[in-house]
């Protein structure tokens, strides 16, 4: 057990929020190094009291459908999973008791000293990212998992009995936050834009938790930033380190596109065809050059041709994640597209540029913060009409309705699909990008994806 875990136990009881499997793990891994520890959650969900009992089986503290604020206040710190918003009462009595907030990956990396990893932050890509960097770093042939918020918590892989050679961890603002000494050995931040404004007070609040990735930063550190975004540049432009820039147009990038040649340059050669990248959008050529940089500065032993030629094998068997711009079929002409990942602005309008068909776009759920006239321009070039539904339908529609074609819908996602399917003409494509949240009509956003591609597509077409 490591010292900077240990330093932890010994402030007294440590009082875990959230029994998801972030918080689970974080318990299991403060309980295993000595500390007492209190783990809650405010659900009564069947796999919460199921978590619950289990940690008490164990000998670890525990309560579901319920926090004890009174031992929480008293508490030596607390841990924080992933998805509790800072107004949750526990964490408001942690620190109106002045007792230190850290994140389930900050417990997670004083777990793990030692062990290299790749950090990715941004507004959008960081899924995408994190688990291409993953890939090459396998296609490299080094014994690599992802973690964070991609899936697998940090804290699970610190419980776990093997050291990987790499660890690439996907990082929200959130954790960011309450991450103390986040010091990656390489760090990538892939864009900024506005998101969460239902959660944060304003823009450089956000932007100013996302570059907490870059806390730690010394002169030998790495970071890889998108040149194409005057604020990454401006908001990291003091970080001292080594900087590697990424870029769609500007040849003196250190990964860059070459559009005349339709090339992706790393390293100031040639790497890979863009044709052979089996990615959708303009975005998702960034976000292999973000992935490719960030390889190729982690691993400096495989800089040379068989380490490019690996890299180049690496991204052409690199395939969409699910709901993440997922072409998932084509009926009668028809090409049906599932991006329910696309939940704010900016995220919808890199779908819609990505479209090279005249697109039916369902756009809805629940509002969060930024006008849709924001992406105006996109819905303009490339759809042929807007389908509003859910919460938000109608600020949508008074948003874009001046401008395009916009049909407004209730909350019966059946019946937007049914008019999607009668207004897409062969050769259309239909695309789910819906720059809100899901929580109105649905558990989150792989159920609107997973009841999109249910609907949309007859069993026997889905791809
Ligand atoms: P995140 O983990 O940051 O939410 P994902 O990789 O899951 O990012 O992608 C979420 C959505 O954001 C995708 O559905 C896609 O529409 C959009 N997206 C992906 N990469 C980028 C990018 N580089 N720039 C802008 N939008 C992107």
């Amino acid at each position: 057990m490591t010292d900077a875990l240990r330093a932890l136990s010994v402030r007294g009881e440590i009082a875990v929020i959230g029994l998801g499997a972030s918080g689970t793990a974080a318990a299991r891994l403060l309980a295993r190094a000595g500390a007492r520890v209190y783990a809650s959650d405010a659900g009564a969900s069947a796999a919460v009291v199921e978590a619950a009992a289990r940690l008490r089986t164990e000998g670890i503290a525990a309560d579901a459908g319920r926090h004890d604020l009174k031992r929480i206040g008293a508490a030596g710190c607390v841990v924080v999973s992933p998805g509790v918003p800072p107004t949750a009462p526990p964490l408001a009595t942690a620190r109106a008791n002045g007792v230190q907030v850290m994140s389930e990956i900050e417990v997670a990396l004083r777990a793990l000293p030692g062990v290299p990893y790749i950090g990715i932050t941004g507004t959008n890509g960081k899924t995408t990212v994190t688990a291409m960097i993953a890939h090459l770093l396998r296609a490299l042939g080094h014994r690599t998992c992802e973690a964070g918020n991609i899936g697998t918590p940090l804290s699970e892989v610190a419980l776990g009995g093997t050291r990987p050679a790499w660890v690439v961890i996907e990082l929200s603002s959130f954790q960011l936050h309450d991450t103390p000494s986040v010091a990656p050995t390489v760090a990538v931040l892939t864009n900024l834009a506005p998101d969460h404004l239902d959660r944060y007070g304003s823009l450089e609040e956000y932007y100013g938790d996302k570059v907490q990735l870059f806390r730690n930063a010394t002169a030998t550190s790495v970071r890889v930033v998108n040149a194409d975004e005057a604020e990454v540049m401006r908001l990291t432009s003091a970080v001292p380190g080594i900087v590697q820039r990424f870029s769609l147009r500007d040849a003196g990038a250190d990964a860059w596109y070459d559009v005349a040649q339709q090339q992706l340059v790393l390293a100031g050669a040639p790497l890979l065809e863009r044709a052979l990248l089996p990615l959708l959008g303009a975005h998702n050529v960034a976000n292999a050059l973000a992935a490719l940089l960030a390889v190729w500065n982690a691993c400096p032993g495989d800089q040379s041709s068989s380490g490019r030629a690996k890299l180049a094998a690496g991204l052409m068997s690199f395939h969409a994640i699910a709901h993440r711009l997922e072409p998932i079929g084509e009926v009668d002409g028809v090409l049906w597209v599932n991006d329910s990942k696309a939940t704010n602005i900016g995220a919808a309008r890199v779908a819609l540029d990505a479209m090279t068909r005249p697109t039916v776009l369902l756009l809805g759920g629940r509002h969060k913060g930024e006008r849709y006239t924001m992406m105006l321009d996109a819905v303009q070039a490339h759809a042929k009409v807007v389908l509003a539904y859910g919460e938000a339908a109608a600020l949508i529609e008074a948003d874009l309705g001046p401008h395009v074609p916009v049909e407004r819908f209730g909350s019966s996602i059946e019946e937007v699909i049914s008019r999607a399917r009668a207004l897409a003409a062969p050769g259309d494509a239909v695309l789910l990008a819906p720059a809100c949240s899901s929580y109105d009509m649905f558990h989150n956003y792989e159920d609107r994806g997973a009841t999109f591609r249910r609907l949309a597509l007859p069993p026997r077409v889905a791809l």
